[in-house]
Order: C-alpha cells, then structure tokens, then sequence
C-alpha cells in the first residue's frame, strides 16, 4: 500500500500538522518540528505534545508514515570541529522532539565538505557525527536525503550515502529518503522504464532497499545532471508523470512516507489523488 503526503505546515505548532495533512487527502506527512532556519527553539510544551497526539489520532496517520525534516543550518559533515559540534547540538535537540512526539524517523541533508576539505573526510566526519547522535538518543532512525549536489553538499551520489551508512555502527538507526528531483537533477534517469529500473536497481545494489525509508516525490525545473536544486510540480517539471506512473506501482516503495515538496501547495490535493489513481489494481 502507498502513502502519499506532502511536507505541510506546522505554523502555529506541530499540531496542526496532522490536520493540514488531513485537509489535502494525505494518508502520510512531513513537518518540521521547529523553525528550519534558526538554531534553537523552545522547548515543547505539555499543551502542544498533548494537541499533537490528540490530532495525530484524528487523522489517523501512523508515526511510519510520518517523515520530520530537520533544519537547514545543520553541516554534519562541517570542516570545523567547533561548527560541527553546534550542528551536532542541535540535531540532538531535534531527535529529542522526535522522540517526545513519538515519532520514528529524521529525515535529513548529509553535510557540505565547504570545499575545505576531501569528501571523504566530510563523509567521514557526518558518519562519526551519527555514532554520536545515536549514542546519546534512542528509537529515531536517522535518515539520509539524497542530494541534487548543489554545491559543495554531499549525498548526491549512492555511493556517497553508502559510505555513510558503513561506518554508522547501529545499522537499525540509519535509513535514506530518496528525493525524485535531487536523484534526476544528480544524474540518475527514471524517465522511461528502462532508466528507472536501471536506477533503482543501482541503488539497490549501492545502498539497499532494506534503507529506504521514506521518499520526497517532486519533479525537477533543471534538466538531468544539471546538479541544481529547483523542485517543480509533478508533470510539468523535466522528469514528467512516466516516472510516478512507474513509482506508484513499485512494491518497493509500500509502507513509506511518500511526500510531495513541489511548488504549488494549492494542487498537492489533487496531486495526492492523480498519484493514488495511477495505482493499478
Ligand atoms: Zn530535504
Ligand atoms: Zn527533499
């Protein structure tokens, strides 16, 4: 079974996610649980936690299907250890809202080498970063987003996310989310069948389905491999509604949040309902 969404809004707080999500037909969702752009946020009140479970049951939405994204100004990977550690702050800070909110999974960029150093040792420094995420919080799984590789950020190559993944040591809290515009615009094809399938079966063997645990559905304004990050409306964009034909038909993307990112919020409900008839029965 699919679980389309899109990435609502939870302005005036979390809560009202889960309603925002309902509204437009979604049966999954993303959020963000503080302000993506500033480093610290208060923390969640005992009314807000309350309100948040309350309209999680009315929408009933699972926390599987449900994919918080973190904030922008997080650089796991940051060449200076002193930046690095306030990332690393921070992140902790938003696993532990996940945690108060029951949620399960983190969605987030992998870091940017700022072209100070190699993009091992920028790997290298988000893998040791998680270990120590992972250590100090419990039941989130830390999940990866693939990037279009704008520039200096890491993660647009399967590779990049496999080498990752190798070095965190508790495998069971690490996964992918796999964006459509970031794999296109960083050179993977799913236009026709014959390229999705030679994609997805590149990321299987690279990464592994077993990871995937989330996916952000857009299509992409730039052209493949372009390496520019600019999301458009499905089947306006470069990519085309062939390759969402193909993806709400994959049983390898069941039982995972599925989120729309595109542009015009006013037509994610009807986005969600062309996605859902596509589903061939
Ligand atoms: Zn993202
Ligand atoms: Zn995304």
């Amino acid at each position: 079974m699919k679980y389309f969404g899109a990435h609502v809004s939870a302005s005036g707080g979390v809560f009202n996610a889960p309603l925002n999500a309902m509204e437009i037909g979604a049966k999954a969702f993303a959020l963000f649980t503080k302000n993506q752009r500033q480093w610290s946020a208060k923390a969640l009140d005992n009314k807000t936690i309350d309100l948040w479970f309350e309209n999680l049951e009315k929408s009933k939405i699972e926390a599987k299907h449900i994919l918080p994204h973190d904030s922008y100004l997080i650089n796991l990977g940051h060449p200076d250890s002193d930046a690095r550690e306030k990332s690393l702050v921070s992140f902790i800070d938003e696993v532990q809202r996940c945690e108060i909110l029951a949620l399960d999974r983190l969605n987030f960029h992998p870091g940017s080498h700022l072209r100070k150093i190699s993009i091992d040792e920028c790997l290298d420094n988000i893998a040791q970063s998680l270990n120590k995420v992972i250590e100090k919080t419990s039941g989130v799984k830390l999940v990866l987003e693939n990037t279009a590789g704008q520039g200096s950020n890491l993660g647009y190559k399967f590779e990049h996310l496999a080498y990752i993944i190798d070095k965190v040591e508790d495998k069971s809290r690490i996964g992918v989310c796999i964006d459509t515009c970031h794999m296109f615009t960083a050179g993977y094809d799913i236009r026709t069948k014959e390229a999705y399938d030679k994609t997805w079966d590149e990321f299987g063997k690279i990464v592994g389905f077993e990871y995937l645990s989330g996916m952000h559905i857009n299509d992409s304004k730039p052209d493949l491999g372009s390496r520019v990050d600019r999301h458009d409306s499905l089947g306006v964009g470069k990519i085309g509604w062939d390759a969402f034909k193909f993806l709400a038909n994959d049983s390898r993307m069941d039982d995972i949040p599925l989120i729309l990112e595109t542009i015009d919020e006013s037509i994610w409900a009807e986005e969600i309902k062309t996605l859902y008839s596509f589903i061939q029965k």
